[in-house]
């Protein structure tokens, strides 16, 4: 009698922390739980072959923004060949809405929010009765002393070729609308020792790629100098074999307590994802986001100009009273700050989040399909935000991969945010296309565009070959120095450049 966890990944290197939560928490029906993961893009009629060659009795689905589409499919296949499989549902995109779903309405039961003792109880009810009566089932919040840890179930093939997520708090204190974390009440702790031992035997069994997905990591800075400590030791102990650790921070609070132990880390060893979101005051009030800009705009330029972490920092388009010309404000802003990445993403409706208050006020129209994006506002016209969801993607290729991290500066000039929209608007009407455009054909476009803006070929030539992308075909392309990196590619081409 085999219950089966299953989700499908955004890529086979993120596994899957939620399973592991489950499992750890099964209890009694641990020894029958097995955990099945698959990657989005895989053939329908595969993924459920594979789960029903286990014969379960139970399949439970993790349920996200990115795999909705594809597991409704799963579940609908699955239910019509074996509609004795009891199906279960979890995780954020099931949590809210339920009423509104066809996954839902496929599926037998769902459990919402938390699921670590009420989906293993839900289990146990579907196996041993009495039969659950509800189909949705809200998930109790246990006490977190309760939650029994999932990081020994990492096994070695996650370790050596995944990254390790790991938590050390759930929940977030903060109202942002957009965000499901609003809905959490606060944030709560685990354990920091026992946390930290759970680090330590992760540590030793080879994991040096920790991602850390605490929604505010700097939230209590004691804890943040304990866990940032414990990488210092590991990378003062074996510093020819570096541990990377990231972190999400909440930019305007970093005491100098904690940017003394920030300004320790060598380069290559850490990175923080830091939410802006928006630098317009009006918009933050009219999202509930609190945020001390000047603050952290401080920070930021202080973490660049002290520090050697990775510095990638998130920007929303398309919010409720942002335009074009203040989102570009904020955007310039920005730039002038020195992150390595700007992460410009496009609004999404996320099931359950307040921001729907604004959809009428400000004429916000959501794409009805996942991941709900936000495709025009009563200040941004559709056209408009395609032009900025273009944008968003040639930026990723070109600034945020770090290939091009010489000439991007070229590119931006004084005006970052007008100049790379001409840019951005030229590679569409010349291209076609944003994706599948090879680096080596990326290159060439963007020195025709340097020669447009009136650079001569020998200087938009010498500005390329400074680059990784001027140099894909040549062995000097590869990132400077033999020393083993935990880093990701993506970093070390930053920190090459
Ligand atoms: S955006 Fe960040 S700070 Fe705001 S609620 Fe979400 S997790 Fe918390």
């Amino acid at each position: 009698m085999t219950i089966l966890l299953s989700t499908l990944n955004a890529r086979y290197t993120h596994a899957s922390l939620g399973l592991r939560y489950l499992l750890a928490n099964m209890g009694a029906l641990r020894e029958q739980t097995v955990l099945m993961e698959f990657v989005i893009g895989a053939k329908t009629t595969e993924v459920v072959e594979r789960l029903l060659a286990k014969k379960p009795r139970i399949v439970g689905f993790g349920v996200y923004i990115w795999n909705v589409e594809e597991t409704t499919r799963v579940v609908a296949m699955l239910k019509r060949v074996a509609p004795e499989v009891t199906v279960v549902l979890g995780g954020p995109e099931v949590s809210y809405e339920t009423d509104k779903q066809e996954i839902v309405r496929l599926a037998d039961y769902t459990v919402t929010g938390w699921g670590d003792v009420s989906f293993p109880k839900l289990c146990g009810e579907i196996l041993h009765g009495p039969k659950p009566l509800m189909k949705v089932h809200a998930g109790v919040q246990p006490p977190m002393a309760d939650i029994a840890l999932p990081y020994a179930l990492y096994s070695e093939e996650d370790i050596a070729h995944r990254t390790i997520y790991v938590e050390a708090s759930r929940g977030c204190p903060f109202k942002c609308e957009f965000c499901l974390s609003s809905l959490d009440k606060t944030a709560w702790p685990f354990n920091l020792d026992a946390f930290l031992a759970e680090m330590e035997a992760l540590y030793q069994r080879g994991a040096r790629l920790f991602k850390f997905v605490d929604r505010t990591f700097n939230l209590n800075v004691k804890t943040s100098q304990r866990i940032m400590q414990f990488f210092l030791d590991k990378l003062a102990a074996a510093p020819n074999d570096p541990v990377y650790a990231h972190f999400e921070l909440v930019p305007d609070h970093l005491p100098e307590a904690l940017k003394a132990t920030i300004a320790q880390f060598p380069p290559g060893a850490l990175q923080f994802e830091i939410g802006i979101q928006s630098f317009n005051p009006e918009v933050q009030t009219l999202v509930s986001r609190r945020q001390d800009n000047a603050k952290a705009a401080d920070n930021i330029r202080w973490l660049h100009a002290h520090s050697h972490a990775h510095l990638h920092v998130d920007l929303i388009a398309g919010l409720p009273g942002e335009d074009v010309a203040s989102f570009a404000r904020g955007f310039d802003h920005l730039v002038s700050l020195g992150p390595h990445e700007i992460q410009f993403g496009i609004l999404k409706r996320l099931r359950g989040t307040p921001i729907i208050r604004h959809t009428e006020p400000f004429g916000m129209v959501f794409d009805p399909y996942p991941p709900y994006t936000v495709l025009a506002t009563d200040r941004i016209d559709f056209a408009t935000m395609q032009r900025l969801v273009r944008f968003a993607r040639y930026w990723d290729l070109v600034a945020n991969s770090g290939r091009f991290a010489h000439t991007v500066n070229t590119l931006l000039g004084e005006a970052p945010f007008a100049n790379f929209m001409a840019f951005s608007d030229w590679m569409y009407t010349r291209t076609d296309a944003t994706h599948r455009i090879a680096l080596d054909r990326l290159a060439k476009l963007v020195q025709e565009w340097l020669q447009l803006r009136g650079m001569s070929e020998e200087a938009a030539k010498a500005l390329l070959a400074s680059d990784y992308a001027g140099n894909v075909d040549k062995a000097s392309s590869k990132p400077k120095g033999e020393q083993k990196q935990a880093a990701p590619e993506r970093q070390v081409r930053h920190l090459a450049a």
